[in-house]
């Protein structure tokens, strides 16, 4: 593992054996029973106890993330806030899995549906969001009275051991929440245990793709979240100075390596030329240092070949024929560490491989386009759908937008709408496999299944008229 603002490597990951996830998995299905039968409030007040705890240690979760993602230290500690914003969302935990009752369905029948936990619970997440991403799923699982085995990414781990040491100090019984350190090897061994019931999994589309395909064989239950393209419109009647804050912000924090970063502008008609001139001024001026610099406004890359990767994109963009008016490349800071300064690419086409393809760095491509139709038609032609954000001073082109955009997630002059706790979060198109969202309502459903009874109480024992078995198919009486 490095510390990408230096380029030292600061520790060792031990991988996990495919015998390591057994153990994990192990204690999670021997800890589930007696978890699934804890009542409700004492669930509920093992999950305060733990926000609690969360809460008094986010100072340090947050150092943990930025020394080993690289992000600055207050946009690290929003993500801790935000992922502790889904453990108050499962806090909620006895009002969220009230059943439904239906008195007298026929005469002396009565009918309700409930929902059960799943069983065991596996998570596999990405680097981005070392504390926030495995926060969209644990509390939830756990909450609902899963068992969760978590296999964080192993470039940045830390964070999700701290995490289990909250949850033994919060009271939660042990097997009921584990963390098994890996990367194919343990990811396959999660997703071929006949023990595991459903699986999560946050990350780049193509492994999205392949962990959905591979866990909904062995018949999981399955939510897979992928990669993302996400555009922001910025039309005509927009103030352009609050449009191009905004742009640089979500394009350019924690160095663009954010599902929900913006990384195409889509200009529609004659304020290109002013908006590309105030992004990339607003570009020039953030201050890039170490993450765990206070004046550092973006941190480094997370890896080597992250960086080299960025830096290929942006050589091709040129290549391609679209113009580089801020140019990270070059930029160098304390001798050390994976760095790209941020990055303003103009007159992107859609064939360039700069648009096509996700980036995953501090590069922002502006699109130009003659109309809010086109733009529309753009997004929508893209294959990633995860969100797209829309800058305007009009109320019926932000509802046309809203309305006709094919993508999970919508900023009406909002730049990164990641949803509160209690909505879903999620894309669609290639930036989801699996049929839930993830977190709130959703996450809810996907950890639970439905049971539906029906139940007759007659006044005695005694068959009345009309209660003999009958051959016919039972309608209500
Ligand atoms: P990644 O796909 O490389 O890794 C994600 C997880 O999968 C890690 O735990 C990793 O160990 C595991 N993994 C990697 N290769 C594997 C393989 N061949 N087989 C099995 N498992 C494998 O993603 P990343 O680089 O860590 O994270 C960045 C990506 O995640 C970006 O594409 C980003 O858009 C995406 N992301 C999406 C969302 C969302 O909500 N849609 C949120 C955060 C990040």
């Amino acid at each position: 593992m490095w510390d990408p603002a230096t380029g030292e490597r600061q520790a060792e990951v031990v991988l996990a054996e495919p015998t390591d996830v057994e153990a994990a998995v192990a204690a999670a299905r021997g800890a589930f029973v007696d978890w699934s039968e804890t009542s409700l409030s004492r669930r509920a007040k093992i999950m305060f106890a733990f926000r609690q705890l969360l809460d008094e240690n986010v100072g340090e979760l947050a150092r943990i993330v930025s020394s080993e993602h690289g992000k600055v230290l207050e946009d690290a500690k929003g993500e801790v806030l935000r992922g502790l914003e889904v453990v108050e969302f499962a806090c909620g935990i006895p009002q969220l899995l009230k059943g439904e009752y239906s008195d007298q369905v026929s005469s002396t029948v009565d009918a309700w549906s409930f929902r059960q936990p799943l069983g065991v619970c596996a998570g596999i997440t990405p680097f981005n969001f070392p504390a926030m991403v495995p926060m969209w799923m644990h509390p939830v699982a756990i909450a609902c009275g899963n068992t969760f085995v978590l296999k964080p990414s192993e470039r940045d781990p830390s964070a999700s051991n701290l995490v289990a040491e909250l949850y033994a100090e919060a009271g939660l019984p042990a097997g009921v929440f584990n963390v098994v350190h890996g990367d194919k090897v343990a990811v396959d061994a999660l997703l071929d245990h006949p023990d595991v019931a459903a699986v999560s999994f946050v990350g780049s589309t193509p492994i999205a793709s392949y962990v959905h395909a591979r866990a909904t064989e062995k018949r999981k239950r399955v939510q897979a979240l992928g990669g993302a393209k996400n555009h922001a419109v910025v039309l005509p009647g927009a103030d352009l100075g609050y449009a191009a804050d905004q742009l640089a912000a979500a394009g350019f924090g924690s160095a663009g390596q954010r599902c929900m970063a913006i990384s195409v502008a889509v200009a529609v008609g004659e304020s290109g030329d002013a908006l590309v001139d105030e992004v990339s001024r607003r570009a020039r001026e953030i201050e890039v240092g170490p993450g765990l610099d206070r004046s550092s406004e973006m941190g480094p890359v997370v890896t080597p070949q992250a960086r080299e990767r960025i830096v290929d994109y942006i050589g091709q963009g040129a290549e391609a024929g679209a113009r580089v008016t801020v140019d990270g490349r070059e930029l160098a800071v304390n001798g050390g560490g994976f760095w790209v300064g941020p990055t303003v690419i103009d007159q992107v086409e859609p064939e360039m491989s700069v648009y096509r393809d996700e980036i995953f760095g501090p590069v922002l491509s502006v699109v130009r386009s003659g109309s809010l139709d086109e733009a529309i038609e753009l997004i929508n032609r893209n294959s990633y759908a995860n969100g797209a954000a829309v800058f305007t001073g009009s109320g019926h082109e932000a509802r046309r937008f809203q309305r006709e955009v094919e993508v999970g997630m919508i900023g009406i002059n909002v730049p990164i709408p990641v949803p509160m706790a209690f909505y879903s979060f999620g894309g669609w198109k290639d930036s989801i496999f699996g049929d839930h969202h993830i977190h709130g309502p959703e996450g809810v459903r996907f950890y639970t299944r439905g049971k539906a009874i029906t139940s007759r109480w007659p006044a005695t024992n005694a068959a009345g008229p009309g209660d003999a078995g009958s051959m016919h198919f039972p309608t209500p009486s």
